[in-house]
């Protein structure tokens, strides 16, 4: 695992100790180091661990003018023993090379974008804050930096990771606006991508539902705004009777990783689970029959957000989220397995070793 040969230079002013993991604010808070490689058009340079610190780009910088610039989100929680572990790991690597694929960026080894990450997490070790819910929230990213103007593939890019505490996260329900006139992604498009302007482009639907007193988008598909995709950050699970459904991966929504986990383990426990096309409509009908019984998103920064309702058409369908079972049972089970708590027959749950990197 640590094949790759990466340059490690220490902080010697670790900001750790002004840090109240009991109040941390989301996305505010950064760990002391970043590690950084380069991509010279041939190979992947100059891999280092160093202080966080600025870039200096030039404003001719490809990615800022043309959106070559893709990321990743993962977590590092500790064990009961307080062993540092990542979660299904492997897949972050394999999604971070099939959006630079889809956008033509060089991809990245795999065993390189495990052992960075790897190295980062035991390094940072102290910043995973120990109660249960919170997380060393990892932010994997690449961008072109050719210093170029003109529309093509950069040769040259930058893969950063940098680290950040997060709280206990503990989401409120969330409202939904099946969105009719805008869309997030049109079949053959990059929505399966976690490429940045995804979400650049998702910002002023979101605005506009937010003005109307909804919390999120719930997108539908760009051919017939019929067919629902997902949520901002999340893939969508809705319970229809006895059935678990979600929509299938069909290139316009983003495979997550919680999405796949939480399958595999309904699947265990014996629910009917359906990954399929569902129609707006289909859940319409299925609340108005009574047959609509949970609404949930999920993704790796909340793992599982209840849904307390949906608006369509100028019409509110409110769910009683309350009382939900599937989708806290499922949570429950996902957290147990990232705690140790519950047995990881999956192999989900990769153990960092605390001493990866020397002093
Ligand atoms: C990251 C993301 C998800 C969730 O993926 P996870 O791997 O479960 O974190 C879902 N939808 C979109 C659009 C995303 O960017």
């Amino acid at each position: 695992m640590t094949n790759h040969p990466i340059k490690v230079t220490k902080t010697t002013q670790s900001s750790l100790s002004s840090v109240d993991f009991s109040d941390i604010p989301f996305g505010k808070v950064f760990s002391d180091h970043m590690f950084v490689v380069d991509f010279d058009g041939k190979e992947w340079k100059n891999a280092e661990i160093k202080p966080l610190q600025h870039l200096s780009i030039h404003p001719g910088n490809l990615a800022w003018h043309y959106g070559q610039s893709i990321f990743e989100g993962m977590k590092a929680t500790k064990l009961a023993d307080g062993t540092p572990a990542l979660f299904r790991p492997e897949m972050h690597a394999k999604r971070i090379n099939a959006s630079a694929a889809r956008m033509c960026m060089a991809e990245i080894p795999e065993d390189l974008f495990l052992q960075a990450v790897e190295m980062m997490v035991s390094l940072e070790s102290a910043w995973i804050p120990p109660a249960e819910g919170s997380a060393l929230y990892i932010r994997p990213l690449m961008f072109a930096t050719d210093e170029f103007i003109g529309v093509r593939p950069s040769t040259l890019y930058k893969f950063i990771i940098f680290t950040m505490p997060v709280g206990p996260y503990y989401p409120k329900p969330v409202s939904l606006l099946a969105e009719e006139h805008f869309i997030r992604a049109a079949y053959g498009g990059v929505g399966e991508a976690k490429a940045a302007g995804n979400y650049a482009a998702s910002l002023y639907p979101a605005k506009l539902a937010k003005e109307k007193g909804y919390d999120q988008v719930l997108w539908l598909d760009a051919r017939e705004s019929k067919y629902i995709q997902e949520v901002g950050t999340m893939n969508i699970f809705f319970v229809i009777g006895d059935k678990l459904i979600t929509p299938i991966t069909d290139g316009t929504i983003l495979k997550g990783i919680t999405r796949d986990s939480l399958i595999q383990i309904a699947k265990r426990k014996g629910l009917f689970v359906e990954e399929r096309l569902i129609s707006i409509d289909e859940v319409v009908n299925a609340h108005e029959d009574g047959s609509l019984k949970e609404v949930f998103g999920a993704g790796t920064a909340a793992v599982i957000s209840t849904v307390s309702k949906i608006g369509y058409r100028g019409k509110d369908y409110v769910l009683d989220h309350e009382n939900y079972k599937i989708g806290p049972m499922l949570k429950a089970e996902i957290n147990g397995i990232r705690s140790g708590r519950v047995e990881d027959s999956y192999d989900w749950v990769k153990k960092i070793a605390p001493s990866l990197v020397g002093v």
